[in-house]
């Protein structure tokens, strides 16, 4: 009789998590599983602890050339063991914050490993629950290959890279997606000298071509050695063979080459990391909310954020996906608004693409490019035409302006 909820969730995760609140929302009794920390991937291992450590990256970064902007630091020097504390703290608080908010809402959760026994029935802890519907959310995990395991010590995931305690002074990091580019970024404002190999033709693969050519230029900048159309043959005694021929012998190396959906057997519904879609955030609390809540949202508009030096995000289609003479571009350098000036970062672009006078893709590098493109998202899936959008007065001086400026062009 104890055992019996209206909704069972696997996993507490970003998607496990926010069904459940939803679930509670509607007065469902609601038992949710985890077998490791509530917040998942997103809270204890990627988003969260990312931009936590990115934060001191940057503020790193802008106080090494305070100099130009009238502030003069002298002895700046990063004391990493603090940071990944810091990292810490800050997970554990909002984790601590989101087991609350759970309990608060009458979600009853069970510390366990749970599977799914029939359609209504898990087993967990030695306990059997029955769920009048069942929702599975069990995420994801670094990918390793055959020829190229993580040993957790040289060979390192996305999970074991959050808790170095010093930093190395050379890394190797494999795979260029967002997870690559965003250590890239990370380990080279702390001053490690960062190489990149990429598989592909191009850095960041899934963007827009002229996304990854920037950001390629960004990287020569920045002095992150690439090799791209390139691949890791084969790791032996801290030696990494690149199929160039050449040889590199990096202190570390990042594999971050992709992460494997975890479905569970005899699940019905699966939502988030594990269905194996789209490996975001946001896409599994939307897919959450459109399960249990009803609110359907349009899965071709879901942003893609890097969190790259500066920002960079995008939606919809890409350029060299269309066909010449089918499509408007509009393009504005960011270094044209007046605010870049002044925040000393104007490098990037916004690129806007458009058809029959409605935006069809958009691609942005540029500081706040995580908030931008919200604004396109909310013009495409409202289908407002680029005239209808000229007349919408935008604040200056901001980047936002950046997006009017570029429908003129
Ligand atoms: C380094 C890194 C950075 C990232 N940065 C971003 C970002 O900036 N923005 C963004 O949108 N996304 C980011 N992501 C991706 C994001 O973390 C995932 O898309 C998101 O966590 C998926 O949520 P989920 O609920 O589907 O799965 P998860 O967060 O993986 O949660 C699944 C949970 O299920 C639990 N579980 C699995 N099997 C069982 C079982 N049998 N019984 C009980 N519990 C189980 C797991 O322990 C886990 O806690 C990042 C990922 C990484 C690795």
């Amino acid at each position: 009789m104890e055992n019996k909820f209206d909704l069972g969730i696997i996993g507490a995760g970003p998607a496990g998590y926010t069904a459940a609140f939803h679930a509670r929302a509607k007065g469902l009794s609601v038992v949710l599983f985890e077998k490791d920390k509530v917040g998942g991937v997103c809270l204890n291992k990627g988003c969260i602890p990312t931009k936590a450590i990115l934060h001191s990256a940057e503020l790193y970064e802008e106080m090494k050339c305070s100099d130009d902007l009238g502030i003069t630091c002298s002895d700046i020097f990063v004391d990493y063991a603090k940071v990944v504390e810091r990292k810490d703290k800050i997970v554990e608080k909002l984790r601590k914050s989101l087991e609350l908010s759970l309990k608060n809402s009458g979600v009853v959760t069970v510390n366990a490993e749970a599977n799914v026994l029939d359609n209504r029935k898990i087993s967990a802890g030695g306990e059997i629950y029955e769920c009048e519907k069942i929702i599975t959310a069990t995420g994801s995990a670094p990918r390793d290959f055959e020829n190229l395991r993580f040993d957790h010590e040289f060979i390192l995931s996305s999970d074991d890279i959050l808790n170095l305690k010093t930093l190395p002074k050379t890394i190797l990091i494999i795979g260029s997606g967002a997870i690559g580019v965003e250590w890239a970024r990370i380990f080279s404002a702390f001053e490690v000298e960062v190489t990149v190999v990429e598989l592909a033709e191009h850095i960041l693969p899934l963007a827009d071509i002229e996304v990854s050519k920037r950001v390629e230029r960004i990287f020569k900048a920045k002095k992150i050695k690439t090799y791209i159309a390139n691949s890791v043959e084969k790791i032996e005694d801290k030696k990494v063979y690149l199929s160039s021929g050449d040889v590199l012998e990096p202190e570390l190396v990042l594999l971050a080459a992709g992460r494997k959906p975890h479905p569970l057997d005899n699940a019905l519904s699966c939502i988030g990391d594990a269905c194996g879609k789209i490996q975001l955030a946001h896409f599994a609390i939307k897919q959450a909310v459109a399960e249990v809540s009803g609110v359907e949202f349009n899965e071709e508009l879901v942003p893609s954020v890097v969190y790259g030096c500066p920002e960079i995000a995008w939606v919809g289609k890409r350029e060299q996906d269309l066909e010449e003479g089918t499509y408007k571009k509009s393009n504005l350098l960011i270094s044209a608004l007046g605010k870049s000036h002044c925040d000393n970062c104007s490098d990037g672009f916004i690129k806007i693409l458009s058809r029959d006078g409605k935006i069809i893709g958009a691609h942005i590098v540029s500081k706040e490019a995580s908030a931008l493109i919200q604004q396109i998202i909310i013009a495409m899936q409202n289908n407002i035409s680029i005239d209808d959008l000229k007349k919408v007065c935008f604040a200056h001086p901001t980047y936002s302006e950046g997006i009017f400026e570029c429908l003129f062009r």
